[in-house]
C-alpha cells in the first residue's frame, strides 16, 4: 500500500474521563450469548441441554485445525441455541448460557516460557481461542501466515480507534509488562528480529510506561488519524537515533495489546481468552469507563453499569470513525469489540448532497487514493475503470467521509468499489472519458 505520511486528519480527543478511571469488572451478568463458530459451517455444541459448563471449557469440537475451538466465557448452564445477526460478524449460530459465575482468573505459578517453540505457541494461541481485537482474526491464523510469509518486526498496537476508545491504554496501564511478554512470544513464533509497543500518549502517560517497558520498546505514533506507522520516519523507537529506523523494505506486522496479553496468559497459566476490556463512552453515557467483560455479555449490561444520562438515539459498536451502528443493545460483546458508544444524536447530521469536487477526500487519504473519482466511477457503474484507481487499497479508515463537506459516505462507497471492481463494464457513453 502506498503511504503518504503527511496525510490523514487530526481528530478531537474525547478519551477522558474514561481513560483516567480504573477498569471496572461487571458486577452482574445473567446470561451470555456465545458464537459456536465465526464461519458459515453449522457446528453442534458439545454440551447437552441444561448441562453445566465451566468457564474455559470448549463449547464445540472443531473438525479441522483451521477452526477455532470456542470456549465458554463463564461458568453456567447451557440453555439452548439461537441465531443472531451481528453488525460485525453477520449471522451467527450461538450458545446461550445462564451464568452461575463470571470469575475464575486465579493464577498459579507461571510456566517456563523459555522453551516454547513456534509450533507449540501456535497451538497455545489456537487452543486458548485468542482472537485479535484489531481485526477479529484468530491470532494463530495471523501468526501462521506471518511465519510462512516472513515478518521482520512485530508491533503491539496500543494506539486506539478514534476519538473515544481508551481500552488499550487501560490494558497497558494495568499489564504493560505482560503485554510485552506476550508480544515477545509472538515475535519468537514468527521469527521477527524485533518488536515494540506503539502508542499515542501524552508525555505524562508515556514516561512511566517507557520506564516499565524500556524506552526502546515504546514507540510514539504521530498525532494524525489513521496511524501510518509503516512509514520510515515513524519506525524509530523512543530513545533511538533516526539511523536505527527500520528499512522501508522491512515487513512490519501488528497485533492488538489485548491479544498479546491473552497469549501471555495462555502460555504462562493455560488461561483461555474469555473476555475483553471495552470502553463505554459517548454523550448519552453518565459515567464513561473501561470495563472488563466476559465475551457474550449483552451491550445493555455495560450501559446499565455505566448509566445513561438519556436514552441514546444511536448506538455504535466500535468507535466513531470505523464502528458499526447497532439496532439493539441486546447484542453480545464479541472479540474485536473494544469500544461501545451511546450517543444522543446521530454523528452525521449533514444530508448528503452532490460532490462539489473540493478534493479534500484525496488530500487526507493516507493510502493515496482518489476517493471521489472512485465513487464517481462506481455510481456510473464503470466498474472496469475502477481497477486503475486501486480501491482495494482502502482500509476503511473513514477519514474521507469525515472531511467531506457534502456529507457523503465516501469511505463506504470506496469499500463497495473494492468489491465491485472488474465484475462488469457498462458503457454509458463519453461522459466518463474526461
Ligand atoms: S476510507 Fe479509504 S479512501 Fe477514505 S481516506 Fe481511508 S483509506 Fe482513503
Ligand atoms: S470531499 Fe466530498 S465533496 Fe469533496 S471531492 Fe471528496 S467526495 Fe467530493
Amino acid at each position: 500500500m502506498p503511504v503518504h505520511t503527511n496525510r490523514g486528519i487530526r481528530l478531537p480527543q474525547n478519551k477522558e474521563p474514561a481513560a483516567s478511571r480504573d477498569v471496572a469488572r461487571l458486577s452482574r451478568v445473567e446470561r451470555v450469548t456465545l458464537p459456536l463458530s465465526y464461519g458459515t459451517e453449522e457446528i453442534r455444541p458439545v454440551c447437552g441441554l441444561y448441562e453445566t459448563v465451566m468457564r474455559g471449557s470448549p463449547l464445540t469440537k472443531p473438525e479441522s485445525q483451521d477452526e477455532l475451538p470456542l470456549a465458554s466465557s463463564v461458568t453456567g448452564v447451557f440453555s439452548g441455541t439461537r441465531v443472531i445477526s451481528h453488525p460485525l460478524y453477520g449471522e451467527l449460530d450461538c450458545a446461550v448460557i445462564d451464568v452461575l459465575a463470571v470469575e475464575g482468573d486465579e493464577e498459579g505459578k507461571p510456566a517456563n516460557l523459555d522453551k516454547l517453540g513456534p509450533d507449540k505457541l501456535l497451538k497455545i494461541a489456537r487452543d486458548a481461542g485468542i482472537i485479535d481485537e484489531l481485526d477479529g482474526i484468530p491470532l494463530h491464523t495471523k501468526l501462521s501466515q506471518w511465519r510462512e510469509e516472513g515478518c521482520d518486526f512485530l508491533v503491539a498496537d496500543g494506539t486506539q480507534p478514534e476519538p473515544y476508545a481508551s481500552s488499550a491504554w487501560a490494558v497497558l496501564n494495568l499489564s504493560a509488562e505482560r503485554v510485552q511478554d506476550g508480544l515477545k512470544l509472538a515475535a519468537s513464533c514468527v521469527g521477527a528480529s524485533g518488536y515494540h509497543t506503539a502508542v499515542f500518549l501524552s508525555p505524562e502517560r508515556r514516561r512511566p510506561l517507557a520506564q516499565r517497558l524500556g524506552e526502546h520498546r515504546l514507540f510514539q505514533v504521530p498525532n494524525r488519524y489513521p496511524v501510518t506507522q509503516y512509514a520510515r520516519r515513524y519506525r524509530t523507537p523512543l530513545g533511538k537515533k533516526r539511523a536505527d529506523a527500520l528499512p522501508m523494505s522491512a515487513r512490519v506486522c501488528r497485533i492488538g495489546v489485548q491479544a498479546c496479553l491473552a497469549l501471555y496468559r495462555a502460555a504462562a497459566y493455560g488461561k483461555p481468552h474469555c473476555g475483553a476490556v471495552v470502553t463505554v463512552a459517548g454523550d448519552a453515557v453518565a459515567t464513561p469507563q473501561n470495563l472488563y467483560v466476559p465475551f457474550g455479555t449483552p451491550v445493555q449490561n455495560l450501559l446499565d453499569h455505566c448509566g445513561l444520562s438519556q436514552e441514546p438515539a444511536y448506538l455504535i459498536l466500535g468507535d466513531m470513525m470505523t464502528g458499526r451502528a447497532a439496532e439493539s443493545a441486546e447484542l453480545p460483546v464479541l472479540p474485536g469489540m473494544t469500544c461501545i458508544l451511546a450517543l444522543k444524536v446521530r454523528p452525521v447530521t449533514l444530508t448528503p448532497t452532490v460532490c462539489i469536487g473540493c478534493g479534500r477526500c484525496a488530500k487526507v487519504c493516507h493510502a493515496g487514493l482518489l476517493p471521489s473519482e472512485i465513487v464517481r466511477r462506481l455510481e456510473n457503474m464503470h466498474y472496469e475503470r475502477l481497477a486503475g484507481l486501486h480501491p482495494e487499497d482502502c482500509d476503511g479508515c473513514g477519514a474521507c467521509s469525515y472531511v467531506c463537506p457534502s456529507g457523503r459516505e465516501v469511505a463506504l462507497r470506496v469499500t463497495e468499489a473494492a468489491h465491485a471492481h472488474g465484475t462488469i463494464f457498462l458503457d454509458w457513453g463519453e461522459e466518463d472519458e474526461t
